[in-house]
């Protein structure tokens, strides 16, 4: 088998309402670029990359001279045509090359006959269970609708996406506004959900001694892990020497290097493996199992995704024995999909792994050309800027905080 052809389609997609984080925004849609990686024989695998609100197009275009010709099962020889180590300070593309890895194994398993858990070592579960994603938001721009700001609307939307989808896991996407704000947001998610367990995460905007002063207060808790609340390891490595709380990342340990740093002076207890951060599934069932070797824990992280990525997601989910959190997707924040049947379906807060060859998903044409179209409509958006705050950006250790009672309508254009 041979790669024929590659092409690659931007879209936007809808959420119910504009997600804040520690570095800005994503302004009430996702961008992705989806990969079609056509073969000789006919086949279609599927890959899906995000990028910060921006198109990955042209990249996928530049290499497909390099790719054509290729055979799709000559994964590792890829590795190196597309993202060598050593030539990655001028070109990074590993969020390529797992776009890349993603459509080739989809088409190795439809070659094969197997879904792409049976390549990668067999299922081990059937189901992957997730966490609630649960995001300060800005009211919808189209409705005005779904905005979370205030303590009392965020227990109100936890609740509801725990009915919904049935969640028992709920994680705080914080680093907006002031810690001690948070803290209570947290605090009273606790309260209202005893049975249940839970994980913060600011996104590394904290100093370590702020990181610190709340891991100690929130030990009580039931905690999974308090997830990089401070940027780098030295400072996740004295946050650790001082609280009760396990730590996890999916910054400061994003590839093999920085794992075995970790392994020989531990600064994190639980490592988020990322599909795209990783450069791949494979590269993630890698990465799980030398966790397990040295007993640090796993969970799968989303950087925001679609149905083809979150495919992926529940791919390595199924495969690694050491996942004994529940993932995190940004999925259930989506208003449709791209993907033919359109939005994957939770119950009892699991989704259930694709039973059909390769990924197990096929693209809704009319969809990817509606979403398109939109895209053409709208552009890109800046990921690491809040459409309220124009030319903010935050430091670190962070103290330009967000104003909680700041309820004022903001402008995001749609
Ligand atoms: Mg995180």
């Amino acid at each position: 088998m041979q790669i024929r052809d590659i092409r690659a389609t931007t879209v936007t997609v809808p959420l119910e309402a504009p997600l804040r984080h520690a570095n800005g925004c994503h302004w009430g849609r996702f961008v992705r670029t989806i990969v079609e990686v056509e073969t000789d024989n006919g086949l279609i695998g599927l890959g899906e990359m995000g990028g910060g609100g921006e198109s990955a197009e042209a990249v996928f275009r530049a290499l497909k001279t390099t790719l054509v010709g290729h055979d799709p099962a000559r994964l590792e020889e890829m590795r190196f045509r597309v993202a060598n180590p050593t030539a990655s300070l001028y070109n990074n593309r590993t969020q390529v090359l797992a776009a890349l890895e993603f459509a080739c194994l989809d088409i190795l398993g439809q070659a094969w006959g197997v879904p792409v858990s049976e390549i990668l070592g067999g299922r081990l579960r059937e189901r992957v269970r997730f966490a609630t994603y649960a995001f300060f938001r800005y009211p919808d721009p189209r409705t005005g609708t779904g905005e979370v700001r205030t303590i009392d609307q965020m227990v109100a939307a936890v609740g509801e996406w725990k009915r919904r989808f049935g969640f028992t896991t709920h994680k705080l996407k914080a680093g907006v506004f002031p810690p001690d704000y948070e803290l209570e947001v947290y605090r009273a998610i606790a309260a209202a959900f005893p049975g249940d367990s839970l994980r913060f995460d600011p996104n590394g905007v904290w100093s370590a001694e702020q990181a610190i002063r709340f891991g100690q207060a929130i030990e009580g808790l039931r905690n999974d892990y308090l997830e990089d609340p401070v940027y780098g390891m030295n400072g996740m490595r004295r946050t650790r020497q001082m609280i009760r709380v396990p730590l996890a990342t999916n910054t400061v340990v994003v590839n093999f290097e920085q794992l075995a740093a970790n392994v020989f002076d531990t600064a994190v207890d639980v490592i988020l493996l990322d599909t795209t951060f990783w450069g791949g599934i494979r590269e993630c069932v890698k990465a799980a199992a030398v966790c397990d070797t040295f007993q640090l824990g796993v969970a799968v992280h989303s950087s925001g995704e679609l149905g083809i990525q979150l495919a992926t997601m529940l791919h390595l989910g199924a495969v690694i024995p050491n996942l004994s959190f529940a993932a995190d997707a940004h999925y259930h924040h989506l208003t449709d999909d791209i993907i033919e049947g359109g939005l994957m379906r939770y119950e009892n807060g699991a989704i259930r792994v694709p039973d059909g060859p390769g990924l197990g998903v096929r693209l809704n044409r009319d969809k990817l050309r509606e979403y398109a179209e939109l895209y053409k409509r709208l552009g890109g958006y800046p990921y690491d800027q809040d459409p309220a705050r124009p030319g903010w950006a935050p430091v670190l250790p962070n103290d330009r905080w967000a104003d909680p009672s700041d309820g004022r309508p903001v402008k995001i254009p749609y």
